[in-house]
């Protein structure tokens, strides 16, 4: 039989699961769609943070997203990769956490998005926590008890 450490669990700090912003890839709003298909493509991530000069937040973008707005009606229009910018394709209404939020909070966001955007009370972004550091946490703290 199985077990969880809920009081662990629920009183882990987003901080301490956080992949902070120094270590995760993104690309600046005014960036040309080819840019981010680059990042995108060389990190291997679907979607990646959004930022302005500032480093506040502004979306995410995705290879799909990307790839939605250039596929035309009978093919590929490429010259929109150099045309359009980040701002023009990205997602801005995306959930977002505070480094403050409780982790019941976090769980119920990562049930539906692969990774959360954590920012400041200022909308500085401070990093992200991704669906897989949750999965781990559980499976970290999962205890088998003598009992079958
Ligand atoms: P993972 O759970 O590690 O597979 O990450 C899920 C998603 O979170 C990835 O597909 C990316 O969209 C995003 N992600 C994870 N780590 C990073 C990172 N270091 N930089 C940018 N995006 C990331």
């Amino acid at each position: 039989m199985y077990s969880f450490d809920k009081e662990i669990i629920l009183n882990t700090k987003i901080e301490e699961l956080m992949v902070s912003s120094d270590k995760v890839a993104h690309v600046q709003f005014d960036n040309p769609l080819e840019h981010a298909l680059l990042v995108l493509t060389k990190s291997g991530y679907s979607a990646v943070p959004v930022l302005d000069h500032a480093y506040r937040l502004k979306g995410l973008i995705s290879t799909t997203m990307i790839m939605d707005t250039v596929l035309g009606i009978q093919s590929f229009e490429m010259e929109k990769l150099s045309q359009l910018k980040v701002e023009d394709v990205m997602n801005s209404s995306i959930p977002t956490l505070k480094v403050n939020h409780d982790f019941m909070r976090a769980l119920g966001l990562t049930i539906n998005h692969p990774f959360v955007c954590i920012e400041d009370d200022q909308g500085f972004f401070r990093g992200i926590l991704t669906r897989r550091t949750i999965i781990k946490l559980f499976a970290k703290n999962l205890n088998k008890s003598m009992q079958s």
